[in-house]
């Protein structure tokens, strides 16, 4: 399985997952249809699926034209079926879905949305994981409480310390500033911000992080309770 990087919109990522003897793919959270359309034409690739993490608008906003163009089937989570536009597939949490060489475990990690789950491709280790963990940060929590959202990191930080992280935004340079101010004497943090500012320097994207360095780096993995956690996530909302 192979996996394409997209820009979307202004800051978001979405991801093309190719089986590149079949040239079927899988897109995730399609932001918008043109440049995964582009994509998939310059590959010359055939969409299957579409997978969404949640119902936010720059995670479904290409559902109904690629649904349309390339008569792929849309998967979201059962919970949420009534906001993912154009689902086929509802998948529980803890499911394991699967088709040809794609394989991958649902986690419900409510926190950003009451209903966002996390796709977790286990043979690759591969983990998309939207809004719910980015690098150097987690999403703001709109829909559930601290409490939900520590608890949905707390469910990520049990996968293997390599599993390989995909997530919704571009985020990573905003959130090292913040980790910084909080954490300043991290050694990790400060070459990993290094590495940051090379790949965005050279028109590179941050990702994929792993999960091993998010947990050297990362403020909101770091923090070990739900107090600390969300006396971070208050501050970093105002930051
Ligand atoms: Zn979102
Ligand atoms: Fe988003």
């Amino acid at each position: 399985m192979k996996i394409e990087i997209i820009k979307c919109l202004e800051d978001n990522f979405s991801y093309l997952l190719i089986d590149e003897l079949t040239k079927s793919t899988i897109v995730i959270d399609p932001s918008e249809a043109k440049p995964i359309i582009n994509k998939i034409e310059s590959l010359n690739l055939k969409l299957k699926f579409i997978m969404n993490t949640h119902h936010h608008y720059d995670h479904v906003g290409g559902n109904k034209e690629l649904k349309k163009l390339y008569n792929a089937k849309v998967i979201g989570f059962d919970e949420d079926k009534h906001r993912i536009p154009e689902i086929d597939i509802s998948l529980k949490n803890d499911e394991t879905w699967k088709d040809g060489i794609f394989e991958a475990k649902v986690f419900h990690v409510p926190g950003h949305t009451l209903g966002h789950i996390c796709f977790y491709f286990f043979k690759e280790n591969a983990l998309f994981s939207g809004d719910t963990l980015f690098s150097l940060g987690c999403g703001r929590v709109f829909e559930g409480t601290n409490e939900q959202m520590f608890s949905s990191l707390q469910l990520l930080k049990n996968l293997p310390i390599e599993t390989k992280i995909y997530c919704g935004h571009e985020y990573t340079l905003k959130n090292s500033n913040f980790c910084l101010k909080h954490d300043p004497e991290n050694k990790a943090l400060i070459s990993k911000i290094g590495f940051i500012k090379n790949q965005l320097a050279k028109g590179h994207p941050t990702i994929p992080s792993t999960l091993e360095e998010e947990l050297q780096t990362n403020i909101f993995l770091r923090s070990k309770n739900v107090e600390n956690f969300s006396k971070l996530r208050d501050l970093k909302d105002n930051f």
